[in-house]
């Protein structure tokens, strides 16, 4: 099963792509983690995609699909894979359709009113990914999961937050229309807890499994 996530920054694709990923015995692709693990190891790849991630625009297209190419041809992918953060524009959704056939887009939808507060809150654990919101967490630094340090995201400020919510709007919105057009999208509502967004993709996915 070939899967992709689509929603906006905050809409909660990286916490529903965890459970996801493990419950469907899927690998995780998340071009965002690729990015920052690259950036992190100072590679020639970190070092581009960081002057554009710090400014809250996209890494270009040409860039990103030669990454998540080479990763869909590893032989984890072989039998299905979850796509987090990718493909973030049309281009992108053409060049996969090259290669791959997409079996469903779960499209977590949500107001935009709720973006702002939840990025620019939000604390990521440096070992696993996890996420939390600061006002749930007592002042604590460490991760519930696996007792590594939590950190905020440098592009979780609202100046990038703001520029990160536009080229949404202009780039990767318009995919809502496309993946509908080709009769593999589902919306889910993505205002409710974790728990209840995940039992609305499971129920989509248990559809076609
Ligand atoms: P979020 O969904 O919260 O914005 P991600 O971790 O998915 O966070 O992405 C962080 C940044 O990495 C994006 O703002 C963008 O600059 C870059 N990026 C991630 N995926 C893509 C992609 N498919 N195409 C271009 N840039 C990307
Ligand atoms: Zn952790």
């Amino acid at each position: 099963m070939n899967v992709i996530l689509l929603g906006a920054p905050g809409a909660g694709k990286g916490t529903q792509a965890t459970r996801i990923a493990s419950r469907y015995n899927l690998p995780h692709i998340s071009t965002g983690d690729i990015f920052r693990a690259n950036i992190n190891d100072r590679t020639e790849i970190g070092v581009l995609a960081k002057s554009y991630i710090d400014k809250g625009q996209l890494v270009p297209d040409e860039v990103t699909c030669q990454i998540v190419e080479g990763r869909l041809a590893e032989k984890d992918c072989e039998n299905g894979y979850l796509l987090d953060g990718f493909p973030r524009t049309i281009p992108q959704a053409e060049e996969l359709e090259k290669f791959n056939k997409i079996d469903c887009v779960i499209n977590i939808d949500i107001d935009f009113s709720y973006l702002m507060e939840r990025l620019c809150g939000r604390r990521v654990c440096k070992d696993c990914g996890e996420s939390y919101h600061v006002s749930k967490l007592n002042g604590k630094t460490d991760c519930a999961k696996c007792g590594g340090e939590l950190y905020q995201r440098k592009d979780d400020n609202p100046e990038t937050v703001q520029s990160r919510l536009r080229v949404y709007e202009n780039q990767t919105a318009p995919l809502i229309d496309y993946y509908t057009r080709k009769g593999v999208i589902v919306n889910v509502a993505g205002e409710g807890t974790p728990e209840e967004v995940f039992a609305l993709i499971v129920k989509a996915l248990d559809a076609i499994k």
